[in-house]
């Protein structure tokens, strides 16, 4: 049976699935972290098939529970890294691990927020990096820094250290969701700004101290579509996947579905986008040698 890997457990993403599964002839694994933007939907009245408001809550358990019944593997994770192998497979890795998928949808929903720190936007392309995979090699024997403090930001941190003089993780106030490996040292006050002239020289903290630096990078929460996409070289504007109208990307096995590829962020769209990306992807998949 072929491998594909569904990033995200939201309406995008299950409703792939359930299409991929009743095929037949894929093996299904669903990757997600558990953040559905539909866990915040209190009272669903605009959804087809129900007489009375439903929570978003009780629609994404029905959903999961639907498509475990026809045998999709949920793995409660979170995706940290996205390649493509010499193979032209994907390889995946998440904090259980690696594995190789021979298709691949993302389905994580909205973009990132990125934080609301003066500099960033300024500075993009000049030191604020979002992708450590994708720039650590402008970065060889530089200091570097990156924002965020769960495991995702600690996995770009530890990509960083490889070839950088030092990485210093910036929790900008928060504590470490995550261990924190030797070698990277942690700031853990709240930034006011990230300073500098043609490029980043320096974030400034609240109490007036601060940490020069060569690049910073961007890592809050988890790896979004537009972290994603860098790392895989999916085409993107400003964390919107761009697809075609059968949700496949320009990268041939990546397709996408659900918020993340724009237009109306409704279950309806996501729903749909889902079962086009899971009929495209098992065209795709049944081509394959
Ligand atoms: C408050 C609120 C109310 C809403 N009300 C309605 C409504 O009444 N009607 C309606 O139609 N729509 C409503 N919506 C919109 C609806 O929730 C979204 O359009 C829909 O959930 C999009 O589905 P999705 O699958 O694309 O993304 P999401 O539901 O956001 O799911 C994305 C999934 O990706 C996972 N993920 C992201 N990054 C990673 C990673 N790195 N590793 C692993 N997993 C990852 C997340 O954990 C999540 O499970 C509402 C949204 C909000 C916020």
């Amino acid at each position: 049976m072929k491998k594909a890997l569904i990033i995200g457990g939201g309406p995008a993403g299950i409703s792939a699935s359930l299409y991929l599964a009743r095929s037949g002839a894929v093996h299904v694994t669903v990757v997600t972290n558990g953040k559905s933007s539909l866990e915040k939907a209190e009272r669903i009245e605009n959804y087809f098939g129900f007489a009375q408001p439903v929570s978003g809550k009780e629609l994404l358990e029905n959903g999961r529970a639907g498509a475990q019944r026809l045998g999709v593997v949920f793995h409660d994770t979170e995706l940290l890294e996205l390649g493509i192998t010499p193979e032209l497979k994907f390889e995946a890795e998440t904090t259980l691990g690696k594995e190789t998928y021979d298709a691949v949808l993302i389905a994580v929903g909205t973009a990132r927020r990125r934080p609301s720190v003066k500099g960033i936007g300024e500075f993009e392309g000049r030191g604020v990096s979002y992708c450590a995979v994708c720039d650590a090699f402008f970065y060889r024997g530089k200091n570097v820094a990156v924002i965020g403090q769960g495991r995702y930001a600690v996995h770009e941190a530890e990509t960083l250290r490889q070839t950088s003089a030092s990485v210093t993780l910036l929790t900008n106030g928060s504590e470490p969701d995550a261990e924190i490996p030797d070698g990277i040292d942690i700031i853990d006050k709240k930034i006011s700004e990230i300073v500098g002239d043609s490029k980043v020289r320096a974030v400034m903290f609240g109490d007036g101290s601060k940490k020069e630096t060569d690049g910073v990078f961007i890592a809050m929460g988890s790896a979004g579509s537009g972290e994603i996409a860098r790392k895989t070289g999916v085409s993107a504007e400003n964390g919107v996947i761009i697809t075609d109208k059968d949700m496949a990307t320009n990268i041939p096995g990546i397709y996408a579905a659900g918020d993340c590829t724009g237009g109306l962020m409704q279950i309806s769209k996501a729903v749909a986008d889902g079962a086009i990306a899971a009929m495209s992807m098992i065209r795709f998949l049944k081509a394959l040698p």
